[in-house]
């Protein structure tokens, strides 16, 4: 069993760092937050008095942070130089792609193996450990992080070099952002011409229309599984989280002059759902309630604009 540094024990952190720990792994964990460290402690982890602390004598170091800002200040100050140079680096942040080449290749100067290993699959996943890990790095750094991915996810995919793995996570975002907001809109219309919901439903997912928003994860209540729409969207995946993705997407297309028009527009329905409308903590399909109109706006977010007006 390996000595594992594990620093950011969040929403997401907490279940990953506990899988490892209950695996039998030596987990040092570190965060800022008092409550995250004794709800480490409970789950079996040490609790290290800093990010170098954590990392000192470590042969793994896992980190799973908010953004790419708190990625290079954790890699620059307390990883790289402070972990030995033996140790495997992961991070498993959602970050945009430069920054995670920038610190791969940091780490790489300093003689380290690093990956870049965002996850797809939301809080219950890390905590059953059947979260899927797109993985980007050499296939010498994948050999050596894949053993201790393999605890917190059901997948581990080898995506290629390094910020591969973010390139994928948000590029597979952009598509499910972009998928959930024509979901939304074909059965808000589809009920506007008189169709049922489960009728149309059951056409549409055996025909050419079906996608993953809408068989696995229905916006409309009652139709299809059980999703976020069945319990008030409460749970699942953030509209907030969505929109942190969809910005990373765009961010990367400018960089590479990629024409992303679905994507945009992704973009801009998330931004006014999230922000301008406060729907930022229910799930991401709860956009179909801004878009047939039905929103309730929170106290203090700006009320539900007509639907098909454009922001700004
Ligand atoms: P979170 O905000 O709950 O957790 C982040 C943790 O990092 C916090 O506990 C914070 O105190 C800690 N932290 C911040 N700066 C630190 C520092 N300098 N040193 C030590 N600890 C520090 O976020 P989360 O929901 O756990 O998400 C983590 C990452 O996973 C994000 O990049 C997010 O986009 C991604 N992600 C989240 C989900 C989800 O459903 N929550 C799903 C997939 C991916």
């Amino acid at each position: 069993m390996a000595r594992v540094a594990f620093i950011g024990l969040g929403n997401m952190g907490s279940g990953m760092a506990a899988n490892l720990a209950k695996t039998g792994h030596d987990v040092r964990a570190f965060d800022l937050s008092e409550e995250a460290l004794e709800k480490a402690e409970k789950n079996g982890c040490l609790r290290a008095g800093s990010a170098a602390e954590a990392v000192a004598e470590a042969e793994a170091v896992v980190t799973m942070l908010p953004a790419g800002k708190h990625v290079r200040d954790v890699y620059e100050t307390s990883v790289i130089g402070k972990a030995p140079p033996t140790a495997i680096l992961m991070d498993c942040s959602t970050i945009d792609v430069a920054t995670a080449r920038e610190e791969i290749t940091k780490a790489q100067a300093a003689g380290y193996l690093m990956v870049d290993a965002p996850v797809s699959g939301g809080i219950a996943a890390a905590e059953a450990g059947t979260l899927t890990f797109m993985v980007g790095g050499t296939a010498e750094a994948f050999a050596r992080a894949e053993p201790f991915l393999e605890i917190m996810g059901k997948a581990v995919i080898h995506a290629g070099g390094p910020g591969a793995g973010q390139a994928a996570k948000i590029c597979n975002n952009m598509l499910l952002g972009a998928s959930m907001i024509a979901t939304c809109e074909t059965f808000v219309l589809a009920q506007k011409l008189g169709l049922d919901p489960q009728t149309f439903f059951d056409i549409a997912s055996q025909a050419s229309g079906q996608c993953w928003s809408m068989t696995s994860y229905c916006p409309v209540p009652g139709v299809g599984p059980e999703t976020p729409a069945d319990r008030n969207y409460d749970g699942g995946f953030a509209a907030a989280l969505m929109l942190k993705d969809l910005r990373l997407a765009m961010e990367a297309a400018r960089s590479v002059d990629s024409y992303t028009p679905m994507g945009s527009g992704a973009e801009e329905l998330y931004t006014r759902f999230a922000e301008a409308l406060g729907g930022g903590g229910k799930d991401f399909s709860a956009i179909i309630k801004m878009i047939d109109d039905s929103w309730q706006a929170p106290e203090g977010a700006a009320p539900s604009p007509p639907p098909g007006t454009r922001l700004g």
